[in-house]
């Protein structure tokens, strides 16, 4: 999944607030009226998420695995795949003239057993407003365990790893200045 690397405005948040079901991809619950509740998203590789603009920020780690996966060199899937980030600080994988990931081949994932962590945590574990018009994962109601156990399972992390990612949004959502726009 590509991420435009967007947060929320305050004024996002606000509305958040003031909506009925406002379900933000990524927070895992719903919590305007009654008690939260977690929302499982089950993706339907639809891969819009591959073709919206953004980029794949890239790991060391990754980086090693896909080149491994494509019988290359390091530095030869860094030439061949990867450019700057929009910070500069950092590799992301490059975008096709339609702006697509060049690693989407039609409707599937090339790359798909050894694909980024990002690719892999989305949507479940990101919080991106405006991808709720676009992507096509279905919501499903889960208890507490089995939603964590879900998460874990589509994302490659620990239990652990996914309550502890999804605690850390929860206390901060909305509430950070680095937020406000
Ligand atoms: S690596 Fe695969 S899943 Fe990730 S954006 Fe590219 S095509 Fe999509
Ligand atoms: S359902 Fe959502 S997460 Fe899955 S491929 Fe489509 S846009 Fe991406």
């Amino acid at each position: 999944m590509k991420s435009a690397g967007k947060r929320p405005t305050a004024a996002e948040c606000r509305a958040g607030r003031r909506a009925t079901v406002r379900l933000f991809l990524g927070t895992g619950r719903r919590t305007r009226y009654g008690p939260s509740v977690p929302i499982f998203h089950e993706c339907q590789r639809c891969t819009a998420c591959c073709r919206w603009p953004g980029q794949v920020r890239l790991t060391e780690a990754e980086i090693a695995r896909l080149a491994d996966f494509l019988e290359l060199g390091e530095t030869e899937f860094i030439q061949r795949f990867t450019r700057l980030t929009h910070d500069r600080q950092g590799l992301a994988l490059q975008e096709k003239p339609s702006g697509a990931c060049v690693f989407l081949m039609g409707h599937d994932c090339s790359v798909q057993s050894v694909k980024p962590q990002q690719c892999r945590d989305f949507p479940n574990l990101w919080r991106e407003a405006e991808a709720e018009n676009q992507c096509r994962a279905i919501p499903q109601t889960l208890g507490d365990e089995a939603y964590a156990q879900r998460v874990a399972q589509v994302t490659g992390r620990t239990v652990e790893a996914v309550r502890e990612i999804l605690g850390s949004r929860q206390r901060t959502e909305c509430h950070s200045p680095s937020r406000s726009g």
